[in-house]
């Protein structure tokens, strides 16, 4: 049975083939009929597959630990709600939903909290990626509409990417990027990122700010575009205002190039290429995301570049406009229902007249009346004791949100905390009161909206397992539960017609967001439903690709604003105790806190561990070496990680990704670092910009351990997990002496692997404290142990080939302990192309021995053939000297991470 679904992991929003094979095997690919991506994927989305196992689900409702039936669970969270909203009022709740969601539940969630309650204490764990781009959007248009289209992308002669890793969070569109630049190679792309990443592959000119000086270069092209006459004066006075308030103020931020390119660090050469082209190229389009977003001034980052669109009319027409990418495969349906706590639902405002129209629309008197707790206030409100019971769906916010230790603090001390959620183990789970199993990918229906506006299904394929239930039907049995009419849904279909009907709902073209023309849609065409870009007012619409070529925005005069902006002040600078400044964000091959990705093996071979890029000067100065333990601390709390040294990091910057977290690392939870300053506008938290010190974390020893079986490991003082084809693999390290730590460690192995027929094989030299085992069953390697003092480790990737072979030949038996290859082995090195798991070395090879293309070494190899995440992986190795690599042996790839 082949089902068309869509992706769930970026705001791409692929569309997918899934089929579900006799033997229970689904089969992914990419659905060519699909407009987001035509048939393409990237890795993630192509190791869907690999993903969807019931280890680990939340599988059977719980309260305080105990298995229940639903109802007892269910009555348990309503009439808790009720208990506290009776005692301390509507706003001692709140709800702290997700992305992940599907716009079904969005909504239902949304009513529930807005429509009935009467709090609007519901925000979306959305408001840590593109809040300040909805607050840019209303702003400027009036509306949180996104204008253009991804087709923009392959039209457009110069695409600027500011703040953008495109090509390893957004892969697909970077794909079609690529794949435009290669017909056209006339087309110019500008990256504009502090970061060398792998995005710059394909740039013509990479602009590397310093962070946060973004506004003060679009302030210069705004001020260069009226100096050299290039405004499009018509589309300035027919349609924009406040065009004089923002040159002013631009005028007085910029100077001149010289001392604007002095401002953000850069080469004026490479300011004046900038400015040159973006003046000159009518078919622009400015994509920005998280770079521009993640700020405490994001919101007037979002508006600057805005500003240089429309004051040179480059909006709503083929090639030409700001974008805006989300992170989120449903961020953008969560924007459409109003999950954002300043939002009521459908983009009706929070006025009178909004207020009066949901009132009538959901009949019911008790309409929020005022914006809620944005996320980070929401979980000090929680600790603070104000808010006092919290249902949080489908995310993580004790790995994800700034200033995560104190989400600890928060949910240990909130009376009650309600998880619905498909996995059982999640940082987040462990302070439920009560769990509530949600479906996954694959079991649950509905609608998700990309970042185009585009709006697909996402279908079932897979039974339900056990008792997991959908989200919405979860909160409307709640919803009922509590005395609430109007939540008596019984299938998808029932609750996307009602939202349809809003939409359209005493709208009359004031309102962007309308669907209305599927108000009435039959359940056999919402089952068929193919993909649309809103609005769609008519049921025969095909959908609007642009909006705002001639004008009609938003606002009340249907003008855009221009924005008067100016360069900001982080939140906090680096000083002499936290000296340098940290940065996140995604690496290729993981997905948020890893609750999915994390059970991909092929993904896992990319990066396994979590890391810090440093500069070599700064590791020089802090004493670190290449592949040392660093531990990471700022003003809230610390986490310890892999060196990864990078010429790519400026100096005086570090990154760290995103995703590691108590499931998968001892101590890698990247929030618990981060400062929650916020955006003032949009309440967006500052996750590019936290000044923080850098120390080598001094382990006297290091292992590497391979267990066919999954090992509970205790007292290590770091540990990493990642799950690889058939074996788990650890990377270990502590303090004290590594005969003690080797001995507790194979006491804990031998504990778990109590199987009489193990053939163990050991290795040990006190004078060099070299400490090594490895056992067999049935003539395969079952598990290895290598301890040693750090750094003299050896290389892992032979160790690992052998879990793949059914039975060791007796030359590799020889050479097991060594931890060397025999003569003659030819080794991967570290995976590059996940998809036919092509190593470094072999691409090396390759390249030395004449292949000088994407190309040949796809012929030669297979490598970037299929998903085409790694090409830019491999045009770095192909481009960059072997020698200059920091190549290290162990499971951080160089590559991988840096370019
Ligand atoms: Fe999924 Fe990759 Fe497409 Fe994003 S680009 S939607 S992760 S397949």
């Amino acid at each position: 049975m082949q089902v068309k679904t869509t992706c769930p992991y970026c705001g791409v929003g692929c569309g997918v083939l899934a089929t579900l094979g006799d033997d229970g095997a689904v089969s992914i690919k990419g659905d060519r009929e699909h407009p987001a991506n035509y048939g393409r994927l990237c890795s993630k989305g192509t190791a869907l597959g690999q993903t969807l196992d019931l280890e680990d689900r939340l599988l059977k409702p719980k309260v305080h630990g105990q298995d229940v039936g639903w109802d007892i669970a269910l009555d348990a969270v309503a009439s808790g709600f009720k208990r506290t909203i009776e005692q301390y009022g509507k706003d001692a709740v709140a709800f702290y939903v997700s992305g992940q969601l599907l716009t079904e539940d969005y909504y239902v969630a949304n009513k529930l909290m807005k429509g009935f309650i009467g709090s609007a204490n519901i925000d979306t764990n959305s408001r840590l990626c593109m809040s300040s781009a909805v607050a840019g959007h209303k702003r400027a248009f009036g509306s949180d509409t996104v204008p253009g289209c991804y087709e923009d992308f392959e039209l457009a002669d110069l695409v600027v990417l500011v703040g953008s890793n495109t090509a390893w969070c957004h892969p697909v569109l970077f794909q079609r990027i690529m794949a435009a630049k290669k017909q056209r190679p006339a087309m110019r792309i500008v990256v504009i990122d502090p970061r060398e990443t792998a995005t710059c592959e394909i740039a013509d000119l990479h602009l590397p700010v310093k962070p946060g000086t973004d506004i003060r270069l679009f302030n210069l092209v705004l001020t260069l575009m009226a100096a050299r006459q290039k405004l499009d004066r018509v589309f300035i006075d027919q349609y924009t205002e406040g065009f004089d308030e923002a040159i002013a103020l631009a005028v007085q931020d910029v100077h001149s190039i010289e001392a604007t390119a002095k401002y953000c660090e850069l080469e004026t050469d490479r300011v004046k290429t900038f400015i040159d082209w973006f003046i000159d190229t009518k078919k622009t389009v400015t994509l920005f995301s998280q770079g521009v977003n993640q700020s405490s001034y994001g919101t007037d980052k979002v508006n600057a570049i805005i500003n240089c669109h429309l004051a040179s009319g480059r909006i709503g027409r083929p090639g030409m406009g700001p974008f805006s990418m989300t992170g989120q495969p449903n961020a953008m349906g969560g924007r459409e229902v109003g999950a954002l706590a300043n939002q009521l639902a459908h983009h009706i405002e929070f006025d009178e007249a909004g207020i009066a129209t949901l009132g009538r629309f959901w009949n019911s008197d008790s309409i929020a009346t005022q914006p809620g707790l944005k996320a980070v206030d929401l979980f000090r409100k929680i600790e603070a004791g104000e808010v006092k019971a919290v249902w949080i769906m489908a995310t993580n916010p004790v790995v994800s949100m700034p200033n995560a230790d104190q989400v600890k603090r928060a949910l240990e001390s909130c009376e009650l905390v309600v998880v619905s959620d498909c996995m059982s183990a999640t940082d987040t789970m462990a302070y439920a009161d009560i769990a509530l199993p949600a479906l996954a990918w694959g079991e649950k229906n509905g609608t998700v909206t990309n970042s185009e506006r585009r709006i697909s299904r996402q279908r079932k394929f897979l039974p339900d397992p056990e008792n997991a239930k959908p989200d919405w039907w979860i909160i409307k049995e709640v919803a009922g539960r509590m005395g609430f009419h109007g939540f008596e849904y019984e299938q998808e279909v029932d609750i996307f017609r009602e939202a349809a009907t809003l939409s359209g709902y005493e709208n009359s073209g004031k309102r962007d967001f309308d669907i209305s023309g599927l108000k009435a849609i039959a359940s056999s065409d919402y089952d068929q439903l193919t993909s649309f870009q809103w609005p769609r007012v008519n049921k025969d619409d095909t959908g609007v690709s642009r909006f705002f070529s001639k004008g009609e925005f938003y606002t009340p005069g249907r003008k855009a604003n221009f924005v008067a902006v100016r360069s900001g002040q982080p939140g906090q600078e680096a000083d002499s105790q936290y000296p340098y400044i940290m940065n996140t964000g995604r690496v290729r091959d993981q997905w948020h806190t890893m609750t999915r990705t994390g059970k991909s093996p092929r993904l896992n071979q990319h990066i396994s561990e979590p890391f810090i890029s440093i500069h070599p000067q700064d590791a020089e100065r802090e004493n670190i070496l290449g592949s040392d333990l660093v531990r990471v601390t700022s003003r809230h709390g610390g986490i310890t990680v892999r060196a990864n040294i990078t010429q790519e990091q400026q100096e005086g910057h570090v990154f760290v990704p995103m995703h590691w977290n108590a499931q998968f690392s001892a101590d890698a939870r990247m929030g618990a670092v981060v400062n929650d300053f916020v955006d003032p506008y949009s309440g967006q938290p500052e996750f590019k910009h936290t000044p923080v010190k850098i120390q080598r974390y001094a382990a006297d020893w290091e292992a590497f351990l391979y267990s066919r079986e999954k090992l509970a490991l205790n007292d290590i003082g770091y540990w990493t997990v990642s799950r690889m084809d058939g074996y788990w693999h650890y990377e270990l390290a502590g303090q004290g002496n590594v005969a003690d730590a080797y001995e507790r460690l194979m006491l804990q192995m031998q504990g778990e692997q109590k199987t009489a027929d193990l053939q163990w094989l050991h290795y040990q030299d006190s004078g060099t404290r070299t400490y090594r085992s490895a056992n067999i069953k049935d003539g395969r390697l079952a598990s290895c142990l290598f301890a040693e003092p750090s750094h003299q480790l050896p290389s892992r990737e032979w160790l690992q080939s052998l879990f793949e072979l059914e039975e060791l030949s007796q030359v590799q038996r020889n050479w097991l302990l060594s931890g060397k290859s025999p003569p003659g082995t030819v080794e991967q090195g570290a995976i590059i192309c996940s998809c036919f798991r092509v190593g470094e070395s072999r691409i090396r090879d390759a390249i030395a021995n004449g292949a000088t293309s994407v190309e040949m070494l796809g012929e030669q190899l297979q490598c970037g053939t299929n998903c085409g995440s790694c090409i830019p992986e491999l045009k770095s190795l192909l481009e960059h000297d072997v020698e200059q690599a920091d190549h290290k042996s162990g499971n951080i790839q160089r590559q991988a991470i840096a370019s």
